[in-house]
């Protein structure tokens, strides 16, 4: 059994950069400023910067500028080291627990975690269901984690009685999540599950010729019309299956997210849930069944890195 961790770009800050130049840069350095591939100086006093040839550009650029590693004091096969543990781990990993892995303070692994999350964040856009005219998209909503009690406190409008949606507590934050039937994930985070931010986000991502299946739940009942179809298992009714439509992938996706953060992510405050759920959406969608080892979802992973920007600043406050 070999160690994944034996690899030479974990070894040293060196060794990760040669890495991750590879990675990025199969054809050459390509300059951050301008575009330019191959067509750089090395700069032989300073391992790792290059100098633009371009006559317009001549700027200084490395394998981290213009991506979520840049200004970080991290060694590079440190990062490399947790983005794997990240990738690596189904539930994912703590940053109490990359910072007694890496030895690394624990401020700067919270943040190389949600730098890692941000690296992981997928910003496509495509329909989900709409390859091969018209898969099965699965449609759910849950409720996880407890709202603050400032936010929970009834307006003096409700006279003191509580929020209590469909027999729900509304002291939890809504997640909507659509799952491609035997493909990948895409799941939010609105302020409130109603009609209408239901209706978007089905509308914004579902491919039309898609069939769309849901619970009784009726969120889905109007915006359902406007696919080739929408077919419903009535869970009131213990009825969870008939014949191919049901709404277990993304109740399985559901489940291993409340698993992971129970589990590991005990205290998430609401501003992060959205890079959790990027997070979980990232190895839902490179998971094992879709053909996707540790070290190609960490791969696909760093690739991320190029052209987002994180602040700690931005962090603590988004
Ligand atoms: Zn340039």
């Amino acid at each position: 059994m070999s160690n994944a961790f034996d690899a030479p770009h974990f070894q040293s800050h060196e060794n990760a950069r040669a890495w991750l130049e590879a990675q990025r840069w199969p054809d050459g350095p390509i300059c951050s400023h301008c575009g330019s591939i191959n067509h750089a100086y090395k700069n032989k006093a300073k391992p790792g910067y290059y100098r633009c040839a371009e006559k317009e550009c001549r700027k200084d650029f490395t394998v981290t500028t213009g991506t979520l590693m840049e200004r970080s004091h991290i060694p590079l096969n440190k990062w490399l080291m947790a983005f794997y543990l990240m990738c690596a781990s189904k539930k994912g990993v703590s940053a109490h627990q990359l910072h007694r892995s890496l030895g690394i303070d624990y401020k700067s692994a919270w943040f190389l975690c949600h730098r890692i999350r941000e690296a992981m964040r997928d910003g496509k856009m495509d329909p989900l269901g709409g390859a091969g005219g018209g898969g099965i998209v699965e449609a759910d909503e849950t409720y996880f984690g407890n709202l603050p009690e400032s936010k929970r406190r009834p307006s003096p409008q409700r006279k003191g009685r509580p929020y209590i949606k469909k027999g729900r507590a509304a002291g939890k934050r809504a997640i909507v999540a659509l799952v491609e039937r035997g493909g990948r994930v895409r799941s939010f985070h609105p302020a409130v599950a109603d009609g209408a931010s239901v209706a978007a986000i089905v509308r914004e991502n579902i491919a039309r010729e898609a069939r769309l299946h849901t619970d009784e739940s009726r969120l889905y009942t109007k915006v359902g019309h406007e696919f080739s179809a929408h077919e419903t298992v009535t869970h009131s009714h213990g009825e969870y299956a008939r014949g191919d439509v049901h709404t277990n992938s993304v109740e399985g996706y559901f489940s291993i997210f409340k698993r992971g953060m129970r589990g590991i992510y005990q205290h998430c405050g609401e501003k992060h849930l959205h890079r959790y759920l990027a997070e979980y959406d990232f190895r839902y969608n490179h998971r094992v069944a879709l053909g996707y080892s540790d070290i190609d979802r960490t791969k696909i992973a760093v690739q991320g890195i190029v052209g987002k920007r994180l602040t700690y600043h931005q962090v603590g406050r988004a």
